[in-house]
């Protein structure tokens, strides 16, 4: 059996960087998103804080809140983005006149960088997962994650017995909601999105900056492109089925 080596104890770190990234497709470049999420988010929340010190201040911090995340909460933009059965059944339908998202201020963008939630909806294969991945990291933070059905939340009908389906997209970004079903109901959805909605307005300026979504050192895709290739990555285990990768850690 052939001795597998680390890539860094082949080539340089740059070069393994450059290679998995011109493979697996460049997400964000190389800017640490954890560094630049502190940079800015740290001086605002300081700033919330001095400012909520005394009374004024916290009814003028509340003010703030609730204007903020009423016009977040009631214009979220999810992106157009359907996977199976689960896309036409439960979010069409649910997005058509008869339940009707546009009285949430809902309206389907075609792009990442306009969208400010994700609804996976349909069945996540290890095909579509870098894609995915991609995709949530180019959307612009604070950014909202629902797995609907039981596909999206955990493989559904395909969790044993199917190499080609991940487990959950929990496994490859951090979800907010969960909304089961095989597929979910239009109601459901709209409980998800309304659990979003609340989850907006629970928020505060004063509040740390969101990084649970910060991209990882390196993606679900550069580790499936290291494994194709045959090598081994800091931190990978080559005999560990990457449709079983543990959970998010958000
Ligand atoms: S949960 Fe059911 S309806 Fe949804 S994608 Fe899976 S099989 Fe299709």
């Amino acid at each position: 059996m052939a001795v597998r080596k680390t890539l860094i104890e082949q080539i340089t770190e740059e070069e393994l960087r450059r290679r998995l990234d011109e493979a697996a497709g460049k997400v964000t470049g190389r800017v640490d998103e954890r560094k630049l999420k502190r940079a800015i988010g740290e001086p605002l929340r300081k700033g919330a804080r001095r400012v909520s010190n005394n009374p004024l201040g916290i009814v003028f911090i509340k003010v703030v809140d609730h204007v903020l995340n009423v016009t977040r909460a009631c214009s979220l933009w999810p992106m157009q983005f359907g996977l199976a059965c689960c896309a036409i059944e439960g979010l069409m339908s649910t997005a058509a006149s008869r339940y009707d998202l546009d009285r949430f201020g809902m309206i389907m963008r075609a792009t990442p960088r306009q969208s400010d939630a994700m609804l996976v909806a349909g069945t996540l294969t290890m095909k579509m997962a870098p894609v995915l991945e991609r995709l949530y990291h180019q959307m612009p933070e604070p950014r909202y994650v629902m797995a609907m059905g039981n596909c999206a939340i955990s493989g559904g009908r395909f969790y044993r017995d199917a190499y080609s389906v991940v487990k959950g997209v929990d496994r490859i970004i951090p979800v907010d909601v969960y909304v089961p079903g095989c597929p979910p109901r239009p109601e459901s959805v709209i409980w998800g999105l309304l659990a979003i909605h609340a989850k907006i307005r629970g928020e505060s300026i004063a509040d740390g900056p969101v990084i649970a979504g910060a991209r990882p050192e390196f993606t679900f895709a550069q580790r499936l492109e290291a494994r194709r290739l045959g090598l081994k990555i800091p931190g990978d285990d080559p005999d560990a089925d990457p449709a079983e990768e543990a959970p998010h850690d958000a």
